[in-house]
């Protein structure tokens, strides 16, 4: 699986990965560091560092290595973690409210504008989440993360609530049997991209068009990002079983 034309998924795990390493060298108060660094911290080769990388631009100097500041910087930039993304929840039983509750996600510019669920007993309910709130101390800005309450809505009023406030990404916690319908809602409601935690693929809304079935033009440019552990412990037990060979895809490890 690709991203664009030549830029594995894996690289761009990766770029997380790198990200995370040099968020950790910052707090160390390390300023410089190179493709070897980098490497045994991500515990890939500095070949494929540089490889990954040099996807994205051209970074640091040859024989040098890298500014930690200013990788960071560009590893941000290209991630696209130096906008803010507006996420509404869908699904707010366990998942839903613990994803609502973990305050990492505001630290990357992530912020839950709204909640949304069926359930009679939740809808009303108001729910602590976390917010970034940028201050400005002297010239430095601070962020600070500030607890805020939301209530719990119907996703029958997800569209309504689209229209007032403008709305990115879509985390998807509901029953898998739901998730479908659930995604639909997002997309009539304009959101564009949908992390779907529900162990299921969602489908591309299809039309008919000169007698062939097509993608609709409200799922056309609709991203969707599944996540799910039971395919880590899964694929945990697959290499527990068979350790020899886990080495050959290099580019599925992160
Ligand atoms: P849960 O039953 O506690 O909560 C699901 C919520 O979705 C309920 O409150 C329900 O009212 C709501 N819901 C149902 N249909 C809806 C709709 N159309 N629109 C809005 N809300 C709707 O379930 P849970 O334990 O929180 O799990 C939620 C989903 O996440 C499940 O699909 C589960 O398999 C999955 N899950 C994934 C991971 C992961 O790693 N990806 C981990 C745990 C659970």
């Amino acid at each position: 699986m690709t991203t664009a034309p030549g830029i594995p998924t894996a690289a761009v795990s990766r770029l997380v990965t790198y990200l995370r390493i040099l968020e950790e060298l910052e707090r160390e108060q390390i300023l410089n560091t190179s493709s070897g660094v980098l490497a045994a911290r991500a515990q890939v080769s500095a070949f494929q560092v540089r490889k990954d990388l040099a996807y994205f631009g051209r970074f640091g100097t040859r024989g040098l290595g890298y500014t930690v500041r200013l990788l960071k910087r560009e590893l941000t930039r290209v991630l696209g973690l130096n906008r803010s993304w507006n996420v509404v929840i869908v699904g707010m039983g366990r998942l839903g409210q613990a994803i609502a509750n973990y305050p990492g996600a505001s630290e990357y510019q992530f912020s839950y504008v709204g909640l949304f669920d069926v359930d009679p007993d939740l809808i009303g309910q108001l729910l602590e989440v976390p917010t970034r709130r940028e201050q400005h101390v002297s010239i430095v800005k601070r962020a600070l993360n500030e607890p805020r309450r939301l209530p719990i809505e119907h996703i029958r009023d997800l569209a309504a609530f689209t229209a007032q406030q403008p709305v990115d990404l879509g985390f998807l916690a509901v029953p898998p049997e739901h998730a479908q319908t659930a995604a639909q809602s997002l997309v009539e409601a304009g959101v564009k991209g949908i992390l779907n935690f529900a162990p299921t693929l969602i489908q591309p809304g299809m039309t008919e068009g000169e007698g062939l079935q097509e993608i609709s033009d409200e799922w056309r440019d609709v991203m969707v990002e599944n996540v799910d552990f039971l395919v880590g412990m899964k694929r945990l037990a697959f290499y527990m079983l068979n350790p020899q060979l886990k080495d050959q895809d290099p580019e599925g490890s992160t």
